[in-house]
């Protein structure tokens, strides 16, 4: 990935104390206040070469996230920060980018983005990662990371046929934060937290608003009362919110109560960590979430630029943990809709032994008609992918259908017709070929 220097604005530092870990037992909401903002005088930019912060920071990086990109980024905005404060999650957490005057530290904001910034009005809060943060583009408003993450006025506007709740969950939910659509699985939203918020979320209705009753135990206890009760239900994904950025007392307590569930076989999270948040998968969580097979985990990445070395590190350690990992991204206008970017993305994940799993159609969220691409777009897409690289690199390309109607599998049409006994088929490369069907 090409990256412009930055220019330190101004710079800030909040390292101040480390975060003492809540009391365990009880889950809690992990959310927090950051603390205040803390101006330097002097700009990196002005130091000579091998005594500027970062090369500080390079010297004190651990082995487990070096990387220059971040070393460079954390000197410009976190100079007093050391290695160990940025590769650690709660550090991350603690100094997400929340406000518009941070951001406008940090990226140099184009007019739609501005006012969106500044609407009072705007319905889905905002936070980045300082991670992440460092992987934006600080000139560039149409950087695909960028628009993923930051605000911008378009949603703000409501398309036809853009919903609130556009697949129907809060309609099938028998408990507070459990969706039970289909008839052997069930989908448990335990936090309605994120590290970073997506502008194109699903859940944008519900997630980061602070609602009540979401991560408490309480609500928790209902849910897995349900589950308990329901027989039918052999498969649990947990999602969110995302649920890795719970504790890993709290997220144990929550495997646990599920496994003892003696009809719960498959546990499932879904999770944006390891690309917002990659530091939050440390050793100690490995070693917790291993106690929980089967345990599968869905992991979000929209774009070949979050599969970092950082997030590579974080998918290695979870597959380590003997976790299957499956990919879900979501088809996103001027982000991802083109051949070139999906196969980079999908040929990263494999080398950090995640499988694309699934290509999701852009649900129509209000304020999403600026990300939304037509369906042939993603027909193309995959008849662009599918016999040009290996099928493990070809994920099923989906509609969540609105209303509840649940995942349809959409796939170019390869059935071109019959010759007597034969079946005409499209191959990857445009040719005919025939089949002895079977009558
Ligand atoms: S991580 Fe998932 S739940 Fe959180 S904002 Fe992004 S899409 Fe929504």
């Amino acid at each position: 990935m090409k990256r412009k220097k930055r220019d330190c604005v101004a710079q800030s530092d909040r390292t101040g104390g480390e975060e003492t870990e809540p009391p365990g037992q009880v889950p809690v909401a992990i959310c927090e206040p950051p603390p205040p903002i803390r101006r330097m005088e002097s700009s990196p930019n002005q130091l000579s070469p091998g005594h500027s912060p970062a090369s500080r920071f390079r010297k004190s990086v651990s082995n487990l996230f070096k990387s220059e990109r971040s070393a460079a980024f954390a000197a410009c905005f976190f100079p007093n920060s050391k290695a160990s404060n940025w590769n650690d999650w709660r550090w991350q957490l603690r100094n997400r980018v929340r406000t518009p005057a941070e951001l406008k530290r940090m990226i140099r904001a184009a007019p739609e983005e501005e006012a969106a910034l500044s609407n009072p009005e705007r319905r889905f809060p905002f936070a980045i990662t300082p991670y992440y943060a460092s992987l934006i583009d600080s000139d560039d408003p149409q950087q695909p990371l960028r628009r993923c993450v930051v605000p911008c006025t378009a949603e703000g506007l409501h398309g036809p046929g853009e919903e609130e709740d556009p697949l129907g969950e809060d309609g099938q939910s028998p408990a507070p934060g459990l969706v039970h659509r289909y008839p052997d699985r069930v989908l448990f939203l335990v936090t309605d937290f994120c590290s970073t918020y997506c502008r194109y979320c699903t859940r944008s209705r519900m997630v980061g608003h602070g609602g009540p009753g979401r991560n408490d135990v309480q609500t928790w206890q209902r849910a897995l009362d349900y589950i308990e009760r329901t027989p039918s239900v052999r498969d649990v994904l947990i999602s969110g919110g995302d649920p890795l950025t719970l504790r890993d007392e709290q997220l144990e307590w929550l495997l646990s109560r599920l496994r003892r569930i003696p009809h719960v076989q498959i546990l499932r999270i879904g999770s944006k960590v390891p690309a917002v948040l990659p530091q939050r998968i440390t050793p100690t969580l490995t070693r917790m979430l291993r106690k929980y097979h089967p345990l599968w985990m869905s992991l979000h990445f929209t774009h070949p630029d979050e599969v970092t070395p950082e997030t590579t590190e974080a998918c290695e350690r979870l597959a380590d943990a003997g976790i299957p990992l499956g990919s879900q991204t979501v088809l996103l206008r001027g982000v991802n809709d083109d051949i070139d970017t999906m196969r980079r993305l999908f040929h990263g994940l494999m080398m950090a032994r995640v499988r694309p799993y699934y290509l999701y159609q852009c649900d129509p969220i209000v304020g999403s008609t600026h990300f939304r691409t037509s369906v042939q777009k993603g027909l193309e897409i995959l008849e662009g992918l599918r016999g040009h690289t290996t099928g493990y690199a070809v994920p099923h390309y989906v509609i969540d259908a609105p209303g509840g109607g649940g995942k349809i599998a959409l796939v170019p049409n390869a059935v071109l017709g019959r010759e007597g006994r034969n079946l005409l088929l499209r191959n990857y490369q445009g040719h005919t070929c025939r089949y002895p069907d079977v009558i």
